[in-house]
């Protein structure tokens, strides 16, 4: 029987990534139903390709491009009625969070691309978490989830993060950066939104949480370092003082298909290459004043409650900002720091009413810096 999946997001980079294991394993999977935002054409070549007829188009704008033959939703929750054995959540952004919990309340297990998810309501899914209902796809995560399952006891998580593309540029240029330039990463092909978040290494900071909530590990015990190349995608520091690393080329389709085949082992996805075709590995630590985006988060995440969520919702806003040419590259992080300095609420219990109200309020407040 072909395991039936959804994929929210199927549009993007990682939904990309999938449709190629989905491609290489047809009698494997079946993709059922999908959502997309505003990427009509490619949507219905998907569509058709895949032979799919449930689809939801979220910017509600499909109406007049889809025929009768397709079930035309405007929600993502909407699709769940389906028959599925598993979910692809690949939507970038808070707004991915509530399909997240459906498919999980729904006892459905999760391939989660969205980090957001975690990050934002890590607190409220942690029963799902200890389940493992969430197989992570990010790729550190994707990692460790492997490394943990082969390891009885370990000292701490690592994270490898690239560094993204300013890595050794001088303070004056990366000031004088253009959206381009900042949209250049140096090893992974990523939608707009991460790709700016890597080289702030505001996604290295989301990760930290994602990872602290997925694993239920403190945060002394997660810890990030740089790594160039990004074969290495994370490691475990074992008690001994040795490690163990998982490595592959950076390619989105070893964590996508791990996700999907588990709990068996993946086949071979793509092309074996042999190691010594490999760069040299090269690992640095993360740098003060290069990435104040990264530190900014880590304290968000120590202080917990909603910091996390509020972290994030000011990051989505101020990226947004940047990507639209009102602000530039070195007040992301600022702004994410006057957002989080603004904070006066007294931390209350975390509830999901709550936590939407804070998303809202941090996203008002980082936008009113900017337009005052
Ligand atoms: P992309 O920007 O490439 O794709 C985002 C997808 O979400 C598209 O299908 C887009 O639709 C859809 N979308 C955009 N806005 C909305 C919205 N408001 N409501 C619903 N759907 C929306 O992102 P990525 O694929 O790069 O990333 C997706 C998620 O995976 C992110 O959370 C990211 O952090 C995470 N991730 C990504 C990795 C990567 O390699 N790309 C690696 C690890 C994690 P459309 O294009 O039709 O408008
Ligand atoms: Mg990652």
């Amino acid at each position: 029987m072909r395991r039936k999946v959804i994929i929210l997001g199927i549009t993007g980079s990682v939904g990309e990534s999938a449709l190629k294991v989905l491609r290489k394993f047809p009698d494997e999977f079946e993709l059922v139903a999908f959502s997309y935002h505003k990427n009509h054409h490619l949507a219905s070549q998907i569509a058709q390709e895949f032979s799919v007829k449930k689809i939801a188009c979220t910017s509600g704008e499909g109406k007049s491009f889809w025929s009768n033959e397709v079930t035309l939703y405007d929600f993502m929750e909407d699709l769940f009625d389906e028959e599925f054995d598993c979910l692809l959540n690949a939507v970038v952004g808070a707004v991915g969070v509530n399909a997240t919990r459906k498919a999980l309340e729904m006892g459905k297990k999760v391939l989660l691309a969205n980090k957001e998810s975690l990050v934002m309501a890590g607190e409220l899914l942690s029963n799902y978490t200890k389940k493992k209902m969430i197989i992570p796809v990010d790729s550190e995560h994707n990692s460790l989830f492997r490394l943990l399952e082969n390891t009885k006891s370990y000292r701490k998580l690592i994270l490898t993060a690239s560094g993204g593309p300013f890595r050794q540029t001088e303070k004056e240029k990366i000031a004088k950066a253009k959206i381009k330039d900042v949209l250049r990463h140096p090893t992974w092909e990523m939608g707009a939104k991460i790709t700016v978040d890597s080289a702030t290494m505001v996604n290295k900071a989301l990760e930290v949480m994602e990872a602290h909530f997925l694993f239920q590990v403190p945060y002394e015990k997660i810890s990030a370092i740089i790594h160039p190349q990004s074969y290495v995608h994370a490691a475990l520091e074992l008690s001994d003082g040795t490690y163990f690393f998982h490595a592959s080329e950076p390619d989105m389709v070893y964590p996508i298909a791990h996700a999907l085949f588990y709990p068996e082992e993946p086949p071979l996805i793509r092309e074996q290459k042999n190691m010594s075709v490999y760069p040299s590995f090269e690992f640095y630590p993360i740098e003060k004043e290069r990435y104040p985006g990264f530190f900014l988060g880590i304290m968000a995440a120590q202080k917990g409650g909603l910091f996390p969520a509020i972290f994030n919702a000011a990051n989505e806003e101020a990226v947004s900002l940047f990507l639209s040419e009102k602000i530039r590259f070195f007040d992301i992080p600022e702004l994410i720091e006057k957002t989080l300095a603004s904070v006066s609420f007294n931390k209350s219990e975390l509830t999901w009413d709550i936590l939407w109200e804070a998303d809202k309020w941090a996203r008002e407040k980082t936008r009113s810096f900017v337009l005052k």
